[in-house]
């Protein structure tokens, strides 16, 4: 039995990216350059960060990327216009808005106002909801990364109990439908859930999606379990931590993943994935 192996996020989004630059290099010889647009309003660091990194990442698979960068005060109008030109543009595959959006744009018509066969996110409605009834669609870049972050380490997930704390759409309940569609038992904590250990130490699989720094400690794991973390915080020294105490944790858990170099990057690789995916679908239509 394995004892607090590390799930190199890092290494394997490196793999994925390489598998993804021989697909695209296919693709251009068949006259298609998989493009994604990544949107950007207002000057949020962290959101600036994500962005470079996914213009980055394109750039290493030969995806073409176009940067929107759009003032803080941009109107909903002036974006949806926006968001409809990149629909209509065929150098375009894949359109990401970056999360989350200044105050006076609502992110429910921003995201419904992309064209589904574009939204390598997955969040749309439409994606949401080939997702949840089983029809193929783009599956969220975070919770896909996980999914392949477990297969890659050949973590079997059948009959096995995993417990996903968070519900959000992109992370939490898109994580727990995949898990299930694997054939894992799956339970689901939030804020509201009473005495959250006494779940999360019945966990075989473990994956936290909160947001909140070291909340997972070790009196929440159970011993030889698999600790996803997927947050993305501070820690009190400032360095870029996740929900998981990873310290404490390790030693008693069979697999874990670090962060930064865990989730984040998975995360990123899928949606070049998605991306290179709607290209091909394009591809085969011409
Ligand atoms: P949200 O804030 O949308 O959701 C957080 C979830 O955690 C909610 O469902 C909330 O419950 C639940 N929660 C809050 N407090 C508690 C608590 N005390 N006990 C149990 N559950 C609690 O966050 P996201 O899902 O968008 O992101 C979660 C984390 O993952 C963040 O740190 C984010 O930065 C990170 N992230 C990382 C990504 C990556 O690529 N590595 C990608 C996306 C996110 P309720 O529904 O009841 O409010």
């Amino acid at each position: 039995v394995s004892r607090g192996e590390i799930i190199d996020g890092k290494g394997m989004a490196a793999e994925i990216r390489l598998e993804l630059k021989e697909k695209t290099e296919t693709l251009v010889q068949q006259g298609v350059r998989p493009g994604l647009a990544v949107v950007l309003v207002g000057e949020d660091s962290a959101s600036q960060t994500y962005v470079r990194g996914k213009i980055k990442a394109c750039n290493e698979v030969g995806v073409y990327s176009e940067l929107i960068q759009l003032p803080e005060d941009t109107s909903e109008k002036a974006l949806l216009a926006r968001i409809d030109q990149l629909n209509q543009d065929q150098s375009i595959h894949g359109i990401l808005v970056q999360l989350p959006l200044p105050a006076q744009i609502s992110p429910d018509r921003v995201i419904a106002a992309i064209d589904p066969e574009k939204d390598v996110d997955g969040f749309h409605p439409i994606q949401a909801g080939r997702l949840l009834t089983g029809l193929d669609a783009y599956l969220p870049c975070t919770p896909h990364g996980i999914l392949r972050m477990l297969k890659r380490s050949g973590i079997a997930l059948e009959g096995k109990h995993a417990v996903v704390v968070g519900r959000s759409n992109i992370v939490g309940k898109p994580v727990s439908l995949l898990l299930q569609r694997e054939n894992a038992t799956v339970t689901m904590c939030h804020s509201r859930t009473r005495e959250l250990s006494s779940y999360t130490r019945q966990a075989d699989i473990l994956v936290a999606a909160v947001g909140r720094y070291h909340m997972i400690g070790a009196e929440h794991v159970k011993e030889g379990a698999v600790v996803i973390d997927v947050g993305m915080n501070r820690s009190p020294e400032g360095k870029l931590a996740g929900d998981v105490d990873f310290e404490a944790v390790r030693p008693l858990v069979s697999h874990i993943t670090p962060v930064p170099g865990g989730v984040g990057p998975m995360t990123i690789a899928m949606l070049l994935y998605n991306t290179v995916q709607s290209a091909q679908r394009v591809a085969s239509l011409t």
